[in-house]
């Protein structure tokens, strides 16, 4: 079983008198660079000259810089702009690396993909919100904590972990619980389970109900709400009390045809795909496919991104969310979590 930290494992001492460069403020940016902050430890924001987060930083009382100017003057250099962005900002500001500084990630692609090779001499370290950035800043703000993740790929000093573990208490994640972890299984469980499960597996087969029902003549609107628009509801079933909270709260009829039906539709040869999905993850067939993506310009990600939106589900999905008021509602209340 995993290891857990919490605030008590913690030592402020350990990044007290340090300062963190924060590179981007974007959805984790600006989370960490605020609760850092707000936690009495020296921040600087390294954002590009024309970045549009320039004034937001700014207005929020954070000192900004360059990316290479801002991990010039830090001991922790925080990178979290976007992953694909990552290995060309690291070639701005590894010059401004010292020996016995941390390169501090949320995510651990680069790293264990080596797309970034960080000197021998620096520690590298991981503290990963399982949250998006507005969560993580208003639960600190709310005095609650985001569940992290914390692992460390290189400790040149010695001290990668003390000070990690400092950096997840000042993120506010110590108060919930930070999970150890290695950038291996971070890296390659996140890939897998949002290809598999999350974002792949789920669209797949909401589409494939969808095309099912549409194509044996019922109507887009009933084929619809029966396989994307319910789907909420089961997830929040699941989501708070695990797959017996779902079982109970539909009807035995429900409950009989699910479990008698859907292993057969994900069945063994959906389990060999995963299977395979996750052995490309592992041996970076994955990662070098979409560095190259990256590289090209993105055609192909481009063109299936269009085909998604083309999909019938989407504009029938968009009417009817626009015919009914709990739908704004719902929008509404996201627009506002936005804007926080
Ligand atoms: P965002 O897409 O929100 O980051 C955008 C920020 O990066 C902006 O401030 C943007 O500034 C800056 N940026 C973009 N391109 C460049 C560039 N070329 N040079 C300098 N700055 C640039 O990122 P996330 O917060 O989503 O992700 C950051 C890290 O956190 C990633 O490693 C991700 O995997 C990880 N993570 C993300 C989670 C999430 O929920 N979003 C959850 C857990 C981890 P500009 O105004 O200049 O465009
Ligand atoms: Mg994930
Ligand atoms: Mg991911």
């Amino acid at each position: 079983r995993a290891t857990i930290y919490y605030d008590e494992d913690a030592d402020r001492k350990a990044i007290e008198n340090k300062t963190v460069a924060v590179l981007g403020y974007g959805s984790q940016g600006h989370a960490h660079a605020q609760n850092l902050d707000d936690s009495g430890i020296n921040v600087v924001v390294g954002l590009r000259e024309d970045s549009s987060s320039w004034d937001a930083a700014e207005d929020a009382g954070l000192a900004v810089a360059t990316p290479a100017e801002a991990a010039a003057e830090a001991d922790i250099v925080s990178v979290l702009v976007p992953d694909t962005v990552q290995p060309a900002v690291y070639e701005q500001i590894r010059d401004g690396l010292e020996a016995g500084d941390t390169l501090q990630f949320a995510h651990g692609f680069n790293i264990h993909y080596g797309q970034i090779e960080p000197p021998s001499d620096v520690d590298v370290t991981m503290i990963a919100p399982k949250s998006p950035g507005h969560l993580v800043r208003r639960n600190y703000e709310a005095g609650e904590g985001t569940p992290g993740l914390l692992a460390i790929y290189q400790d040149a000093t010695g001290t990668a972990k003390a000070e990690a573990l400092a950096y997840a208490q000042a993120l506010g994640c110590a108060r919930a619980g930070v999970v150890e972890t290695t950038f291996r299984e971070e890296t390659e469980t996140d890939l897998f389970g949002e290809q598999a499960v999350l974002c792949g597996g789920v669209t797949s087969l909401v589409k494939h109900g969808y095309e099912t029902l549409v194509d044996a003549g019922y109507s887009p609107e009933m084929a619809y709400f029966e396989c994307m628009n319910e789907l909420k509801l089961i997830v929040d079933l699941m989501y708070e009390g695990g797959l017996a909270e779902m079982w109970n709260s539909v009807s035995d009829t429900a409950e009989y045809g699910g479990l008698t039906r859907g292993d057969q539709i994900v069945d063994e040869h959906a389990r060999d795909r995963m299977e395979e999905t996750l052995e490309a993850v592992q041996n970076g067939e994955f990662a070098r496919e979409w560095v190259m993506e990256n590289r090209a310009g993105r055609p192909s990600y481009t063109q299936r991104r269009q085909a998604e939106m083309n999909h019938d589900i989407e504009s029938v999905g968009a009417e009817l969310r626009e015919l009914f008021a709990w739908s704004e509602e719902e929008a509404e209340s996201e627009d506002e979590e936005q804007e926080q």
